[in-house]
């Protein structure tokens, strides 16, 4: 029975990879969209402080981005908060004027909880990748929040360059208190659970099979109808 369990996590985990365009090993599965985001934010931060303490966000992420940001900067990070425009929208310059050689971490959300403006992320992304090459460096990482998204919008890792996403069950008519976590390879994080070492050693803890077999299914058949929900 164990195992039969186990085959329903690996293909759930199969199948999530295959609608983000990731490999099954850079899906992490957790307790919903607040411990995804803790996940990446502090993970980041703790696995590169010796790289950089500076962090650039949004005065519009939810509070599940908002509030561990708040608490890393008491413990000697500093945050840029970026003002929206009147319409709600992150330029991408904005991003880029933004960044230092102190920058681990750029997160932004995809789509917005409260006004639904859909953040430029590709923009984002690609800009990010401009400032890496132009000053040899691997960073900053891009994480987006995509819980509100992920019902409507394409969820492609690599047209959108991030190297982080989240995305959580009950935003998509799937379970609630289940989660993904999207990181990618080489990307290391420290986690925020430790203990028996399940996904990959990146969040201890027995899995949540029903959840975990819900949001997958939830995930497609959302994506599937994407274009009419959208
Ligand atoms: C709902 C939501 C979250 C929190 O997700 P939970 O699964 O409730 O932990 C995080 N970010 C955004 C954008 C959300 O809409």
């Amino acid at each position: 029975k164990g195992l039969e369990a186990n085959s329903y996590l690996n293909d759930a985990r199969r199948k999530v990879a295959e609608i983000l365009h990731a490999l099954p090993d850079n899906i992490i599965f957790t307790s919903g969209g607040t411990e995804s985001d803790n996940l990446a934010i502090f993970g980041i931060a703790r696995k590169y402080k010796d790289q950089g303490k500076h962090i650039i966000t949004t005065k519009i992420e939810h509070h599940a981005v908002l509030h561990p940001c708040e608490q890393l900067e008491k413990e000697g990070f500093s945050v840029t908060y970026l003002e929206p425009d009147s319409e709600g929208f992150i330029s991408p310059k904005r991003v880029r004027a933004a960044m230092t050689p102190e920058t681990i971490l750029v997160s932004v959300m995809y789509a917005n909880n409260e006004i639904g403006t859909i953040e430029p992320i590709a923009e984002i992304g690609k800009e990010i990748l401009k400032w890496r090459k132009e000053n040899n460096t691997t960073f900053p990482y891009f994480h987006t929040d995509a819980c509100q998204a992920a019902g409507a919008l394409e969820l492609d890792v690599e047209k959108l360059h991030v190297d982080l996403m989240t995305i959580n069950g009950s935003k998509i008519y799937g379970p609630k208190g289940v989660g993904v976590l999207y990181k990618r390879r080489n990307v290391q994080i420290q986690p925020l659970i430790f203990g028996g070492g399940q996904e990959m050693g990146q969040r201890s803890g027995t899995e949540n099979i029903p959840g975990i077999v819900g949001l997958a299914k939830a995930l497609e058949l959302i994506q599937n109808n994407r274009l009419e929900e959208n």
